[in-house]
């Protein structure tokens, strides 16, 4: 009799975007004239750029010719796209990473939610609150949690690092003596849902941490292209010692509009190693010796992953090209310039707002004591504006509010227009 994976049945069930498309559809049942404006939505907008379509339309000749079609590719990625991260990536800004560290794959989601199957289920993780939700959720699939509490509002032996107002939105380092150490430390700089990001002397302080206690740390970077200010680090590896203690997925779905076309990577050092012993299925016997996590990785990789699409890892190629950074760039200005507005214009009415300067996303604090639900549905039937509300992603997103810059100017324009009049009408 088979037996289902029972940790599954742990998690409480993500109801943030059905319950807010229900909100939303119930509303315009009964006011079928309302102009919804959505500045709720986490995907890019824009249409790929002529580099990448370009370059599909050439890969995609290639498959149709005896002489240039491609099979099975190498499983970890085409050296040609390993080679342009390796250099622009990392070597432009000052760190060594062999393009043999580079490990394409589908997306930075498949990676952050798969990494954790090179851990130990014994490893106690640590995410940030609020939290993009794949880190905890794959990790609670895994075992590697207790149950939910609903009145913590969140899992037993998980190590949660509020992201507050109070500090920055830049979580506290643990003591090295703290009672319950996390083994396995989820950041993502710039951050979603937050907007914010660590600079380079807060991840350092992470990097230490990680390097001083034996813990590793998954460094999501998938908005690391919209980054503006100077003092933060576009890639862990700015870090010192990030080497010897971080793994870092990267994303070409926000920095290049590859939400749909699928491709990422993860990059996992030689330096990464901890030392293991146990019964070599050799020979045998019983061995002590440092074990990589690049070599789980590729084992992984090689059992699980097919590699991602030639013709697709051609498309990432062209985002390297002088042509791809410039349109590219130009996408994410376009997606700033609404952050920008958002943000300037909110603040100058009056409401409290993070984020938006390094990231698309504004963090809103609800004015006058609103829950976040309650600013949700108020925002909805008497400015017909939607955005996501802020306890979603955890108990300390309560009283915030998520706007993202993804839509178009005119749509972003518009909705800030209707919520600075609310604000007025509300007398909020
Ligand atoms: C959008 C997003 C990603 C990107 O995921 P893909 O699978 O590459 O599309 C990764 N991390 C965070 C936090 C995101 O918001």
């Amino acid at each position: 009799m088979y037996r289902v994976n029972e940790n599954y049945l742990k998690l409480p069930g993500s109801y943030l975007f059905s319950t807010i498309a229900k909100k939303v559809a119930a509303y315009c049942e009964e006011h079928p004239e309302a102009k919804i404006i959505r500045l709720g939505i986490g995907d890019v907008t824009l249409p790929l750029c002529p580099a990448v379509i370009k370059a599909l339309h050439s890969a995609v000749d290639e498959m149709g010719k005896a002489e240039t079609f491609r099979g099975y590719g190498p499983e970890n990625g085409y050296a040609f796209l390993r080679d342009k991260m390796a250099k622009m990536d990392y070597e432009d800004r000052g760190c060594h990473i062999d393009p043999d560290e580079i490990f394409i794959s589908d997306g930075a989601k498949s990676d952050s939610g798969n990494i954790q199957e090179i851990f130990g289920t014994d490893n106690c993780v640590a995410v940030c609150d609020p939290v993009y939700p794949v880190y905890l959720d794959t990790n609670v699939m895994a075992g590697r949690t207790g149950e939910y509490s609903r009145e913590k509002e969140g899992f037993d032996g998980v190590v949660y690092l509020p992201c507050t107002e109070e500090n920055g939105f830049s979580p506290a380092v643990p003591a090295d003596d703290a009672p319950v150490k996390p083994d396995i430390i989820y950041i993502c700089s710039p951050n979603n849902p937050t907007g914010t990001v660590l600079t380079k002397e807060q991840l350092q302080a992470w990097v230490d941490y990680a390097n001083r206690n034996g813990a590793v740390i998954i460094y999501d970077a998938a908005y690391a292209a919209y980054i503006t200010e100077p003092d933060v680090p576009h890639t862990i590896y700015e870090c010192e010692g990030a080497r010897t203690c971080a793994v870092e997925l990267r994303s070409f779905s926000k920095n290049a509009g590859f939400t749909g076309l699928r491709l990422g990577a993860c990059v996992v050092p030689h330096d990464l190693k901890r030392e293991v012993t146990y019964i070599d299925p050799q020979t045998g016997e019983k061995v002590t010796r440092n074990v990589e996590l690049h070599s789980l990785w590729t084992r992984r990789h090689g059992t699980k992953f097919n590699g991602a699409p030639y013709i697709v890892q051609r498309a990432g190629e062209a985002v390297y090209s002088e042509e791809g950074q410039r349109e590219t760039k130009e996408q994410v200005a376009y997606y700033m310039r609404n952050a920008a507005y958002i943000r300037e214009n909110l603040a100058a009415a009056g409401f409290t707002v993070y984020g938006g300067v390094n990231a698309p996303y504004i963090w809103l604090k609800t004015p006058g004591d609103l829950t976040s639900w309650e600013f949700f549905d108020r925002l909805l039937a008497e400015a017909n504006v939607v955005g996501t509300p802020g306890s979603g992603f955890g108990p300390h997103g309560e009283h915030f509010f998520r706007l993202t810059a993804f839509g178009t100017y005119e749509n972003t324009t518009a909705a800030v227009g209707r919520m600075i009049e609310w604000k007025k009408k509300a007398g909020i």
